[in-house]
């Protein structure tokens, strides 16, 4: 292959050589040459047609205990399955055999980790293959893939012994969407034969084939999978709450070796909005740096960084100068006051290490998991995220790029806003919103907040010099002592705006 390769490389370069000097006519050639890579590409693609799906292990070994939160999604994945453990009873008694079920949610919930255990549960040897693995740029291979899964699902089964086999379709939104919108028939011809495939099954069948399948996009599916005797269990699996993520945290921390003071309540409750998938890299990467720093034990502390890396992404080798470290202090102070002013006790800590794409962030410990916002919180966060560049032209007189991603965090918590009805405008119905309307009042949004924003910062103006020195110094200051330093102070004025308490959010704003 690689000889191959590096001869037809060779080959071009000696034509385009002679091709140069007028040697020979090298157009005409290199349309030949052209042509024959193009039935190469073409043959090669038809003999790959056959055997794509992953046949992962037969039997993947995981169990339902290894799979953390999702208890209602587990629950009901259970009761769909044993009608297939009991697919005795449920011919005596005349039921429909469910062929399908459909995983909904986010990347990194355990989807895959869910229809791993299912095998596992129902005794099945397992398959698995992505939607993106059927399509192709031929007519007709899709199809062909799905024919032959079912085929050797079938076999592998008999093979092993069993009398039931899953197939997992990770991605079936890339075949599943909606029919006739393609701009080919590949996908439509790839559903077709999923859909003919799953209505041939019957309950008698042995071994009977249960194919499971995941999306984060079910709104997209074509309607035709939904329909009974399909897809006609859609389990939701979510991102974990508080409780969920501590679960997963236990499981996945069994076999390390945990530091006394690691806590990880602390660590679930500091991980909202975290997935499993993100929970794995977190307790991966708290390992890593205890073996970075060789201890033979993980504490809290590496599970913070950890935290940082998984949110910001590795600490990187830039090196601003003093100058723009000074500025990056002096934003990240600005989100660090008006957050602790809005909800004491919260900033976790402050950091100007880069970070990712980040050149400095505030974090914050979210008091609890929380899905509805008051107009006040929503305000308060927008108030978070323009203090930084607010604190940097009350110190410097001007702004800088950095704030770019506050700016993108601000206008969506605006916009959010205004479609819940809490602006100005009142009820509003979003699909019938005319776009420059929205805008305005966005507009109206940011200007005001930007006003109040600046109006909590102002009394605390000129202390914030000397902290950002020793920020600069530190490189990261914990939540504690920039209490300390807050309380040490006593702004005169204090806005009306800065009271109650605000919600989590958490500063994962690339800049800064
Ligand atoms: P999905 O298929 O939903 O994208 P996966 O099942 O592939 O997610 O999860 C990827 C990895 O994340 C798993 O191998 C596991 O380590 C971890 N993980 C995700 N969700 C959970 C969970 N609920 N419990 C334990 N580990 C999880
Ligand atoms: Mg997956
Ligand atoms: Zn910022």
């Amino acid at each position: 292959m690689m000889i191959k390769e590096w001869l037809i490389g060779a080959g071009i370069a000696v034509l385009a050589f002679l091709g140069m000097l007028h040697v020979v006519q090298i157009l005409p050639i290199l349309f030949l040459i052209g042509l024959g890579v193009l039935l190469w590409v073409v043959m090669d693609r038809r003999n790959a047609a056959a055997p794509t799906a992953r046949e992962t292990t037969a039997r993947p070994n995981i169990s339902f205990d290894e799979i953390g939160g999702q208890e209602s999604a587990k629950h009901e994945l259970r009761e769909a399955l044993d009608f297939l453990r009991y697919r005795d009873r449920i011919q005596s008694l005349g039921i429909r055999p469910i062929k399908g079920i459909l995983l909904t949610g986010p990347p990194g919930t355990g989807k895959t980790l869910m229809a791993k255990a299912a095998a596992t549960y129902t005794d099945s040897v397992f398959l698995s293959a992505s939607g993106s693995e059927f399509v192709e740029m031929y007519v007709g291979v899709g199809a062909q893939r799905v024919r032959d899964l079912f085929r050797r699902a079938r076999a592998l089964a008999k093979r092993e012994n069993k009398d039931s086999a899953i197939i997992f379709v990770d991605e079936i939104d890339v075949v599943g969407g909606k029919r006739g919108q393609h701009s080919h028939q590949e996908y439509d011809q790839t559903l077709n034969q999923l859909l003919t495939e799953m209505d041939g099954m019957s309950t008698t069948q042995s071994p009977f084939v249960l194919v499971m399948a995941a999306t984060n996009r079910p709104d997209i599916l074509d309607s035709a999978l939904l329909r009974p005797g399909r897809f006609d269990r859609q389990i939701k699996v979510d991102l974990p709450d508080k409780e969920g993520r501590l679960h997963i945290l236990r499981i996945l921390t069994r076999n390390k070796p945990l530091a006394k003071d690691v806590d990880l309540e602390h660590i679930a409750r500091e991980t909202y909005g975290f997935s499993g998938a993100q929970l794995e890299a977190l307790v991966n990467e708290a390992a890593i740096i205890a073996l970075r720093r060789n201890e033979q034990q993980v504490t809290q502390e590496m599970f913070r960084d950890a935290v940082d890396k998984v949110l910001m992404g590795e600490k990187t080798g830039r090196r601003p100068t003093d100058e723009e470290l000074r500025r990056v202090a002096v934003h990240e102070l600005g989100h660090a006051i008006v957050s602790e002013l809005m909800r004491p006790g919260t900033v976790s800590h402050i950091t100007i290490a880069p970070r990712g794409n980040a050149l400095g962030f505030v974090r914050q410990i979210p008091e609890d998991d929380q899905y509805l916002y008051t107009k006040e919180q929503l305000a308060q966060q927008i108030n978070v995220a323009l203090a930084g560049c607010l604190a940097e032209e009350l110190h410097y007189g001007n702004r800088s790029t950095g704030a770019q991603n506050d700016f993108v965090q601000a206008s969506s918590l605006a916009r959010t806003m205004v479609r819940c009805g809490l602006s100005r405008l009142g009820i509003v119905d979003e699909e019938h919103l005319p776009e420059q309307i929205l805008e305005k009042e966005v507009r109206h949004i940011l200007a005001e907040q930007e006003r109040i924003t600046r109006d909590i910062l102002q009394p605390y103006r000129s202390d914030i010099e000397r902290f950002a020195e020793h920020v600069v110094r530190e490189e990261s200051v914990d939540g504690s002592e920039f209490r300390r330093w807050m309380q040490s102070m006593q702004p005169q004025v204090l806005t009306s705006a800065a009271v109650a308490n605000v919600t989590q959010a958490i500063e994962a704003s690339p800049t800064m």
